[in-house]
């Protein structure tokens, strides 16, 4: 028989003990119950000691102490036959003293007869391992603690929408007394939005895959539990178990605050009633009822009366409590619905929705006489404190606009301080003339029945015209003219003379240029410019914009003269220096009227470019006949021509006309340079009233 071809070398396995040599796991084998009998090289890696000195020795020895017990336990399973094999953690000593996490694999050796023999298995460090699951649950740890820690409350849910985690801060803010009792609950029994459905949003935010945040309140689905106000983040997780997390932001201290600040922003600070701007919100809100089905609204515009003297008398802490007082008194005379803001410093606006002139002046008098019978005091000193009030409602017409019913109680109030004070007045009680002359005014204005009348004005010495003053000229709607000298003074008594100023500057302005019908207007243009208008700075600036947007050359403004006459010498200069100093940049010059007094004119003469001083007629007849009055005259006519100004001679209506002759030649005599006929013959409307 032909004996088998021998195997070649490169066919045989290699030796075992070279190839468990190989191993990185230690391949062992312990005969009877403690004794290792084989260790592979392995072994001195994982270890520091030699095979050598290890086989013979008793495994126990090489246990780390903490896990000898368990060790012992298992020992015996396998002695005992109750198991068979083993694998199982534990911690192995190595010779430089520290240890080393092992895993073994055992297998129990039996001999023939089935008596134990020992064992065999391997040892493999997992070292690594144990780090990486140590790191692991450290890094659970942390984000379960960084979770617990977070003063957001955070909710994990399954896809069933089941809590399976909520931290404390989210038991907080929904009520909760202890966490636990959520868990495992579906979230709709647990959460519930003030103004959503929580389920559908989140089902919407899940199926779109986007997180979702809201402003909300939120609170714990019990009778009675309390809302809290949150921001409330949805976050699906995209995963397999498709849960979500919901994060909770308590803002209730941030609502609070801001709710503070919406507050302090439409209030009062001293009297707690609505200020300015709440007041306007809510006349805005009572107007665009008017407006849109007519319900009408009524104002009370209440002021108190001589209060200047209550805080000369009792010190500006004792005012302030009487305004507190006055508020108090305010809103409980009025009832609920009502708004009451404090107006200005010493006046109060009631906002009466619903409520017609009659019902509304009845209701003012009733706060009238509570504020007559606060029983105020100052120490021991009783402090007495009326108010006026004036009333307003919106026409029946439906036209009003919101300024025009404020205006009218404005007007109202004003009537009630000339008829003594402690009184209320309504819009509809015939005033003193000058409200019904004010308004007559205004009805005029608006629809354009203004015109410009011009006093030509001449050279004394030559007789040529040398320019004009343009004057406002007013028909009443039944076609009356309106005397200037009447409303004028009822309009400043208002402070409301800029309404004037305001139509006849620009229509001056424009009959320097070109579309006067009879020609442009030649020479200088004088013009009055009121105090009402001066303590208008943007009104100024305004009329001044709109005419140089008309009129870029801005040449007409170079024959512009400004008239200031006594009420704007009563303002401080600097104020009036700087609401002129645009018109002087573009060209405006000034005049001065010499009819009141003279001496507040000085500060004028040295802060403003001065070009003209007007002499009324009147201070010219004085210095005909005083010489006192004459030296006067010739003093100033003497100072502004050394300060290169012309003197104009004006008003000569207001001197018997069989005077005037004589006047004309004294004033030339005196050297005055120019003469401005006023009187009605001479004056002549060059412009129709509504062009
Ligand atoms: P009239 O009857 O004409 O209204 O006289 P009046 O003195 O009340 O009028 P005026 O408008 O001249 O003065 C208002 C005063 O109100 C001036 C100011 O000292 C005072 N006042 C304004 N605001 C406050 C405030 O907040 N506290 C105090 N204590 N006084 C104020
Ligand atoms: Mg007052
Ligand atoms: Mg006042």
């Amino acid at each position: 028989m032909p004996s088998p071809a021998p195997e070649t070398s490169a066919e045989r396995d290699t030796e075992p003990t070279d190839f468990i040599g190989a191993l990185r796991d230690v391949v062992f084998r312990t005969r009877g119950k403690t004794f290792w009998s084989y260790l592979s090289p392995a072994w001195t890696a994982l270890t520091g000691y030699t095979v050598e000195e290890s086989l013979g020795r008793n495994i126990l020895d090489f246990v780390y102490p903490d896990d000898r017990a368990e060790n012992s336990l298992r020992k015996q399973q396998l002695e005992s036959g109750e198991i068979h094999s083993s694998r199982h953690v534990k911690r192995l000593l190595r010779q430089d003293g520290t240890f080393v996490w092992i895993e073994v694999d055992l297998r129990v050796l039996y001999d023939a007869d089935g008596a134990f023999l020992g064992s065999v298995g391997t040892i493999r460090d997992i070292s690594d391992r144990i780090a990486l699951e140590d790191a692991i649950r450290h890094e659970r740890e942390l984000a379960a603690v960084t979770l617990m820690a977070l003063s957001d409350g955070v909710l994990t849910l399954n896809a069933q929408r089941r809590i399976e985690f909520l931290n404390r801060a989210a038991a907080d803010l929904l009520g909760l007394q202890r966490a636990a009792d959520a868990l495992d609950r579906p979230i709709e029994d647990v959460l519930t939005l003030e103004s959503r459905e929580l389920r559908t949003v989140l089902d919407a935010a899940c199926a779109a895959r986007q997180p979702r945040t809201l402003g909300d309140r939120c609170r714990l689905r019990r009778e009675g539990a309390d809302w809290s106000d949150v921001d409330l983040s949805l976050i699906p997780l995209s995963g397999a178990e498709d849960g979500a997390v919901i994060v909770l932001r308590d803002v209730r201290e941030q609502r609070a605050l801001q709710a503070k600040l919406s507050h302090q922003a439409h209030h009062d600070a001293l009297t707690q009633t609505l200020n300015r701007a709440g007041m306007l919100d809510a006349l805005r809100r009572a107007h665009a009822v008017f407006r849109r089905t007519g319900a009408p609204f009524s104002q009370i515009l209440v002021d108190l009366d001589h209060f200047k003297l209550v805080n000369d008398h009792h010190g500006h802490a004792a005012g302030d409590e009487a305004l507190r007082q006055v508020a108090n008194a305010l809103q409980n005379a009025l009832r609920p619905g009502d708004h009451l803001a404090r107006w200005g410093g010493e006046e109060f606006l009631c906002l009466l929705p619903h409520t017609g002139l009659e019902q509304a002046t009845a209701l003012a008098e009733r706060i009238r006489s509570a504020v007559q019978s606060l029983e105020l005091t100052h120490g021991h000193q009783p402090i007495a404190l009326t108010i006026s009030a004036g009333v307003s409602a919106t026409s029946t017409d439906g036209k009003d606009t919101l300024e025009q019913v404020l205006q009218r109680a404005d007007f109202a109030l004003y009537e009630a301080k000339q008829a003594g004070r402690n009184c209320v007045w309504h819009e509809r009680m015939a005033g003193l003339g000058v409200l019904d002359l004010v308004n007559q005014v205004q009805d005029a204005l608006r629809v354009g029945r203004l015109g410009v009348v011009y006093q030509p004005i001449r050279s004394l010495t030559t007789g040529a015209h040398m320019g004009q003053q343009g004057f406002a000229h007013i028909d009443r709607a039944d076609g009356v003219e309106l005397s200037m000298a009447r409303f004028m003074p009822a309009l400043q008594q208002l402070h409301r003379a800029h309404w004037v100023d305001e139509q006849v500057i620009p229509r001056v302005l424009e009959d320097c240029q070109h579309s006067h019908p009879h020609g442009p207007l030649h020479g200088d243009c004088f013009v009055n410019l009121s105090a009402d208008l001066l303590q208008r700075p943007a009104r100024m600036h305004g009329l001044l914009e709109a005419f140089l947007r008309s009129d870029p050359s801005a040449a007409p403004l170079s024959r512009l003269v400004l008239e200031l006459g006594q009420r704007p010498m009563l303002l401080d200069v600097a104020t009036v220096r700087a609401a002129l100093q645009p018109w002087l940049d573009a060209g405006a010059r000034l005049a001065l009227n010499q009819s009141g007094s003279g001496l507040s004119t000085l500060s004028y003469w040295t802060a403003l470019p001065i070009h003209f001083l007007k002499i009324d007629a009147n201070f010219l007849q004085r210095a005909t006949t005083t010489p006192k009055a004459r030296l006067i005259l010739t003093g100033i006519v003497g100072m502004t021509k050394q300060l290169d100004c012309r003197t104009v001679a004006e008003q000569l209506d207001q001197v018997d006309p069989a005077d005037q002759p004589a006047l004309v030649e004294f004033a030339k005599a005196m050297d005055i340079d120019w003469v401005q006929d006023s009187s009605s013959a001479i004056a002549r409307p060059l412009r129709s009233a509504s062009a």
